[in-house]
């Protein structure tokens, strides 16, 4: 059985730098061209920065030129999930971490091969191991 983790929002808050809250438990947006991995190259796994879930590798990275982290696919489609966004005015497929429910950013259809798919990641939501 997967673990879940659940906690109140007191919890996170505590846990959580005020970034990391803003991101991943208020669906909130940092802006482009401004986080730690957009920009970055090294090999390794990303990992959900509340619960360490496994979320996506550097192999399915790509530079979308949007100022996030792009990815084409993530580690396992058991790891991340989708829902439906309709905040801001806007229907999107918002991206979740399967084990704690946090907010990672926005599924696109305008990505490359081979799924043509675009994971736009918050960095603030990653935390990259090697
Ligand atoms: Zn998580």
């Amino acid at each position: 059985m997967r673990v879940r983790i659940t906690r109140s929002d007191k919890e996170w808050r505590s846990l959580l730098t005020p970034q990391q809250y803003k991101v991943t438990r208020r669906k909130g947006t940092e802006p482009p061209f401004a986080g730690e991995y957009y920009d970055f190259k090294k090999r390794g796994i990303y990992k959900c920065v509340c619960c360490g879930n496994s979320l996506f590798i550097s192999e399915t990275k790509f530079d979308s030129g949007t100022g996030w982290p792009s990815f084409w696919a993530p580690i396992s489609e058991e790891n991340v999930t989708t829902a439906t966004d309709v905040s801001r005015g806007m229907i999107r497929t918002e991206v979740k971490c399967v084990r704690c429910g946090a907010h990672l950013g926005h599924l696109f259809d305008d990505g490359p091969p081979p799924t043509r798919l675009r994971y736009c990641i918050n960095s603030t939501a990653l935390a990259f191991a090697e």
